[in-house]
């Protein structure tokens, strides 16, 4: 399928790139080198997101080239969309009108597109790029490398979740050795934390629950006002319950501006979170997905622990 995507790639010129809205490491690390190979093949490469880039990736090169948008600005001949199950995970209008290339390695991955590139097997979306750059004969710069390596650092969970294996750290090295300085990379992800952002997960904390192998915890609208944390600060704050003892299957509810709210599910790999958010309209990862219920917060919370108790893993 790779054949096909750069078949069709070389077809066109004038790309738009994409991916989910909220953007987590892989999406932005993911588009941004994306559109810098396919400058190297000679294409125009737009990035348009809904959400913009989070602050914490805003240091990647070539971050400040991305517009923030809820509409396609112009007609592309072609749509790269990276990381989504369906056209509305972009939440942008307009995608529709265009030649659609779908490149993904989410387990709970979707056809949606013309072509479809999905390889759950892959680490990360990054890891599909960098063989796409490969097969196209792209040179890789070191800050191709540097969105490179900051999208498998941490969709891989620092080389820790299900899924990290030789092949991953073959890439990393190799991504090191163009360029990418891991050290760097490390600090601004993890240790340039807003303080709004510690503040927020001290909230979610005071309101962890635990229930055998189940944990879970929420933050309210008002712990995001009064600690004056932004929607991105929560990325993240779900692996602090994973991270108890005995527990197999952490929860992160956050509460949205319409009284939904957004689920992180996470996994130590004895459950298949993907399958559970897919119940709720979402989707994700064997050991990593996301969903939206409604409110109120103890209905949401029971609906997706009834589902979890279900599996003879967490009883
Ligand atoms: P997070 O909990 O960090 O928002 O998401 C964890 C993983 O699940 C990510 O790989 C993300 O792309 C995926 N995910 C989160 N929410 C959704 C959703 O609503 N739909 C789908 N298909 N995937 C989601």
């Amino acid at each position: 399928m790779l054949a096909e995507v750069l078949n069709q790639i070389g077809r066109r010129t004038r790309f738009v790139l994409t991916s989910h809205a909220r953007p987590d490491g892989d999406a932005i690390g993911s588009v941004l080198a994306c559109s810098q190979i396919l400058r190297s093949m000679g294409k125009q490469a737009d990035v348009v997101l809904f959400d913009g880039v989070p602050q914490v990736y805003r240091p990647l090169p070539f971050a400040d080239s991305v517009v923030q948008t809820s509409r396609i600005p112009e007609q592309y001949e072609a749509a790269v969309i990276l990381e989504c199950d369906s056209i509305q995970r972009t939440r942008l209008e307009g995608l529709d009108r265009h030649y659609l290339i779908n490149i993904d390695h989410h387990s709970s991955a979707r056809p949606f597109a013309d072509v479809n590139w999905i390889d759950p097997h892959a680490c990360a979306t990054a890891e599909m790029i960098f063989r796409l750059a490969r097969e196209a004969g792209v040179k890789l710069s070191p800050e191709i490398a540097t969105c490179l390596y900051t999208a498998v650092l941490t969709d891989t969970g620092s080389f820790g979740y299900a899924g990290t294996s030789e092949r991953t750290f073959v890439l990393a090295q190799e991504l090191v050795r163009i360029g990418a300085d891991p050290v760097a990379i490390a600090q601004n992800v993890y240790f340039s934390n807003p303080t709004a952002k510690m503040r927020l997960l001290g909230a979610a904390l005071n309101n962890l629950h635990r229930d055998g192998a189940l944990a879970w915890m929420y933050v309210t609208r008002a712990d995001m006002e009064r600690t004056g944390a932004l929607e991105e600060h929560s990325e993240g704050l779900v692996n602090y319950a994973l991270a108890i003892e005995g527990v197999e299957v952490a929860l992160f509810f956050r509460e949205m501006s319409d009284h939904r709210y957004r689920v992180s599910l996470r996994s130590k790999g004895a459950v298949n979170v993907a399958v559970i958010a897919e119940k709720f309209g979402g989707g994700g990862h064997e050991c990593a997905s996301g969903c939206s219920l409604d409110g109120p917060l103890s209905v949401a919370t029971e609906r997706v622990l009834a589902e979890l108790r279900r599996h003879q893993n967490v009883q």
